[in-house]
């Protein structure tokens, strides 16, 4: 489990990342703090652009971060923001491709802590590996029969 200390740990380095966030379009800065297996943490903060859909995520810049770096296993993920929102669905899937018991810590500005649950938790039913392996496809890209594979 994780101890208090690397709970408070988790949330200040959120808190101290999210100075670095660039929202100038919407002015929510969020800042987020993953704590890998091996005991790293990365974080990450949102950056906005000035066409929306380009726009990333505190949490994914963190998950991006670890896996570029070789991380695989997340232990738990600090959320800050101004009031305490929670991570978006797209934020949700990202982070259960790499486990659905990460923790999740959601607090305020001033480093409260006001939620503390799991991936599980956030996104019940999540679209994982084992779907794609249920797909009729096969891995050499063997499509059947009469299915549009978008080639003439
Ligand atoms: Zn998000």
């Amino acid at each position: 489990m994780l101890s208090d200390e690397m709970r408070q740990k988790l949330i200040e380095s959120a808190l101290e990342a999210r100075h670095w966030a660039y929202a100038p379009y919407s002015g929510y800065t969020v800042g987020a703090a993953l704590l890998t297996a091996s005991g790293r943490i990365y974080d990450g903060v949102n950056v906005e652009n000035a066409a929306y859909p380009n726009t990333i995520c505190a949490e994914q810049v963190a998950v991006f971060k670890a896996v570029s770096e070789g991380e695989r296993e997340f232990i738990a993920i600090a959320v800050v923001t101004s009031d305490g929102g929670a991570p978006c669905g797209s934020c949700r899937q990202v982070l259960s491709e790499f486990g659905l018991e990460t923790l999740v810590l959601i607090a305020d500005e001033n480093g409260n802590l006001l939620a503390e649950t799991t991936v599980r938790e956030l996104l019940p039913n999540a679209f994982r590996a084992d779907w794609i392996k249920k797909s009729p496809f096969t891995p050499e890209g063997d499509f059947p029969e009469g299915t549009s594979t978008g080639s003439v």
